[in-house]
């Protein structure tokens, strides 16, 4: 990992990463236990986190995914959310667990969650790995979470930059010097 520790700093390490990721399934497992439990991947920047913690929770739960991308008005985000990838089953009935990469303003979060409640699932929880709380402008009730970050903009472990960088198997900036 010679190329990556050398042009990103490291912020959350790959140890601490899994470390945490062990313990949210852990936590899973006990409160879903008995339940028709659905890990919902919001894609791309989700699917590290998505597939490591899916091995960390011990039930037969199923597995779908789901694309969003939010309408930029200059560099800030407006809030308004396009789906741009569905799941594939009905949601109704179901315990639904979003499983998210990051949190930073929550206006995406907001959205899925309103957009899942509409399908009417028996409940829908959030799983993040991460979250910005100084950029919040909605409140999101985060039931699990992984870290609590600065502001600032983190690639790694699903996130990217310019679509790349998702594949470091920890969070860190990019390097400046
Ligand atoms: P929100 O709607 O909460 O402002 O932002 C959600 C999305 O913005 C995340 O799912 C992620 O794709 C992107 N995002 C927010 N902060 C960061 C960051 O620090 N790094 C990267 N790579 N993406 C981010």
């Amino acid at each position: 990992m010679a190329y990556f520790e050398e042009t990103v700093e490291v912020m959350v390490t790959a140890e601490q990463i899994q470390k945490r990721v062990a313990e949210l399934g852990a936590q899973i497992t006990a409160d879903y236990k008995g339940k028709d439990l659905t890990l919902v991947g919001i894609m791309k920047g989700s699917i590290f986190f998505l597939t490591d913690l899916a091995r960390h929770v011990d039930l037969p739960c199923t597995i779908e995914l789901m694309g969003v991308s939010s309408y930029q008005g200059g560099t800030e985000t407006t809030g308004e959310v396009r789906v741009t990838h569905d799941v594939t089953k009905p949601m109704h009935g179901r315990h639904v667990l979003l499983v998210e990469d990051i949190v930073d303003t929550g206006l995406t979060m907001r959205f899925l969650l309103d957009n899942m409640a509409a399908r009417g699932p028996a409940s829908v929880k959030v799983a993040t790995l991460l979250e910005k709380p100084s950029r919040a402008k909605v409140k999101i009730p985060l039931d699990y979470k992984g870290f609590t970050i600065e502001d600032r903009f983190v690639v790694g472990y699903g996130l990217d930059y310019g679509e790349k960088y998702r594949n470091l198997p920890f969070v860190g900036v990019m390097r400046t010097d």
